[in-house]
C-alpha cells in the first residue's frame, strides 16, 4: 500500500515541477512513507528521520514530509512536537496536505488531514496522466492498487486499524480508472490490496464484490495478470475461489494468514476462526485449484504462547505445505488490545528460536517443493533486469521468482522459461522462444 501511495505522490509532485534524485542531500523535498506494523519498521523510520534532521539543519529550505502509518489518523500533533523539523504530516493514502503545502508555498493546514480517505485517493488520481512517476512509465511492469482502505477487524496484536482507520472500499469506477491508467503507462500485472480484501464491496451499495472486481480488472485492455491480497479465512467465499479457477488472468495465488496454529492463541489474537476452520479453507482452495500457491503469515511468540502451542503452528506449517510464509516475531504495538490487556511474556531469544525453526522448515519444504519444477517449462512475466548479474527477473503465475539470461529487451513480455535450477525461493532457467529464435535468426543471416 505504501508503494502505491509513494508512486502516486511522486507523480503528483512531478506535476508541480519536481524531478527525482537518488541523493537526499541534494533534495528540495523528501517524503518518508512509514510502516509501523512492527517495532523494527518504526525504528527504521525514526532512524531515517534523524538523518533527515541533520540534512535539514544544513539546508533549512528543504521540505520534509512524513507519511503513512507512523502518522496514522491522529498522531500528527504528537509527532510535530517530537520532530519539529518535519513540515508536513500525511496519513496513509492521503497526499493532499503535501500538494497544498507546496502549492501554497509552505503553509501546512492540519484540517486537510480530516478529509475522508476515499475522496483524497480519488483526488490523487483524478489526473490519470500522473498515475506513475516519469521514470516508471513504460518501465514498471507490476503495480499495487489499494481497493480496501483501512481495517475494522481489531486483531489484538495489530496496530493497523488504529493507524489506517476504518475499513472503506474504493468505488469500482475509481479502481478501474486507476487500472486503465496503469495499463496505458505500461503496467501488465496489478495486485489489488486490502487488509481483508475479501470484504471488498460489503460497504458499497450494490452486490458488487471482489469476484466481480477481479473479473472487471482482468478485462482491462493490456492487463495480463491480476493478483489480490490479503484474504481472511472467514471471508474467502467459494465464489471467489471459483472466480480464480475460471479466469485465466487471475493468478492462482492466495494469501491467507493463519497467524498461529493453536486455537487458544488464535482466540487470544481474536482472529475469529479456529484452526479447523483454517484447514477447511486451505482444503477448499486445494480442492478447486489443486496447484494453487497458498501463502501465509505467522506470528511467533505472541503473549502467552507456550512451546506446545507453538508446536501446533509448526505442525500446521508441515501439513499445509505453504508456498511462502512471512514469519514475524511478536512485537508490542502501542494502544493495541494485546498491549493493554496481555503480557509480552515470551523472551526474545525464544521468539528467535521459534522463528528460526519455522524458517528452517520453510526452506527445507520449499527446496523440496520447487524441485518438482526442475526440467519443466513455466510461464514468466518479465519484470526487470538485474543489472549486476546481467539477467532478467520475472515471476510465474504462482508467484515464483525466475531468473534467466537473455540479450533481448524482454521487459513486460510473457514467455515460457525452461527451468534448469531450483532453490527454495527462486528458479533459474532459459527463455524457450529465445532458444528457437536464436537458431533460425543466425541461419537467415548466413
Ligand atoms: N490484514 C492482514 C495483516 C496485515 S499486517 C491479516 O488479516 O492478517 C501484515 C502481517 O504483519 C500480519 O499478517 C502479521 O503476521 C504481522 N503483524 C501484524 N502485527 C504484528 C505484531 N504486532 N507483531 C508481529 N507481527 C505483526
Amino acid at each position: 500500500m505504501n508503494e502505491a501511495d509513494s508512486r502516486h505522490l511522486s507523480s503528483q509532485v512531478e506535476a508541480l515541477g519536481y524531478v527525482p534524485t537518488v541523493n537526499a542531500n541534494e533534495a528540495d523535498l523528501v517524503v518518508l512513507n512509514t510502516c509501523v506494523v512492527r517495532q523494527s519498521a518504526e525504528d527504521r523510520a525514526i532512524g531515517r528521520l534523524s538523518t533527515m534532521m541533520k540534512i535539514k539543519e544544513r539546508r533549512p529550505n528543504m521540505t520534509v514530509a512524513l507519511m503513512g502509518c507512523m502518522v496514522g489518523m491522529r498522531e500528527a500533533p504528537a509527532l510535530k512536537k517530537k520532530f519539529p523539523f518535519v513540515d508536513v504530516f500525511m496519513p496513509p493514502s492521503v497526499t493532499t496536505p503535501l500538494l497544498e503545502y507546496l502549492e501554497q508555498g509552505g503553509l501546512f493546514d492540519e484540517s486537510i488531514l480530516l478529509e475522508t480517505r476515499a475522496k483524497a485517493v480519488r483526488d490523487a488520481i483524478q489526473d490519470e496522466d500522473y498515475i506513475l512517476p516519469a521514470v516508471e512509465r513504460g518501465r514498471s511492469v507490476t503495480a499495487h492498487v489499494p481497493v480496501v482502505l483501512g481495517c475494522s477487524h481489531a486483531c489484538t496484536f495489530c496496530v493497523i486499524p488504529y493507524r489506517r482507520g476504518a475499513e472503506e472500499s474504493r468505488p469500482k469506477a475509481d479502481v478501474l480508472r486507476e487500472v486503465r491508467a496503469l495499463s496505458e503507462q505500461g503496467v501488465k500485472e496489478v495486485t489489488l490490496l486490502g487488509q481483508i480484501i475479501d470484504r471488498y464491496g460489503l460497504d458499497l451499495d450494490d452486490d458488487y464484490d471482489l469476484s466481480s472486481l477481479l473479473r472487471d480488472v482482468a478485462q482491462v485492455a493490456g492487463i495480463a495478470r491480476v493478483r489480490f491480497l490479503t484474504s481472511h479465512p472467514n471471508w474467502i467465499t467459494d465464489r471467489l475461489i471459483d472466480t480464480v479457477a475460471e479466469v485465466d488472468k487471475i493468478c492462482p495465488q492466495f494469501e491467507v494468514p493463519a497467524q498461529a496454529g493453536n486455537n487458544e492463541v488464535l482466540e487470544n489474537m481474536r482472529r475469529g476462526y479456529t484452526i479447523e476452520e483454517y484447514r477447511r479453507v486451505v482444503d477448499r482452495i486445494r480442492k478447486c485449484i489443486p496447484d494453487a500457491a497458498i501463502h501465509t503469515d505467522i506470528i511467533v511468540g505472541f503473549c502467552g504462547e507456550t512451546d506446545e502451542q507453538f508446536m501446533d503452528t509448526y505442525r500446521l506449517f508441515e501439513e499445509c505445505r505453504f508456498d511462502k510464509a512471512h514469519i514475524a516475531k511478536y512485537s508490542v504495538r502501542p494502544k493495541t488490545i494485546a498491549t493493554r490487556q496481555m503480557r509480552d511474556d515470551v523472551s526474545s531469544d525464544e521468539k528467535e528460536r521459534r522463528r528460526k525453526m519455522l524458517d528452517d522448515l520453510q526452506s527445507a519444504m520449499l527446496t523440496d517443493k520447487m524441485k518438482g519444477l526442475r526440467e519443466t517449462t513455466v510461464e514468466v512475466l518479465v519484470e526487470d533486469r538485474d543489472v549486476k548479474k546481467n539477467r532478467w527477473r520475472g515471476r510465474t503465475p504462482h508467484n515464483k521468482l525466475v531468473f534467466f539470461e537473455d540479450d533481448r529487451d524482454l521487459r513486460g513480455k510473457i514467455l515460457p522459461v525452461h527451468v534448469d535450477w531450483t532453490g527454495p525461493y527462486s528458479l533459474i532457467g532459459r527463455a524457450m522462444d529465445a532458444v528457437h529464435l536464436r537458431g533460425p535468426a543466425k541461419v537467415s543471416e548466413e
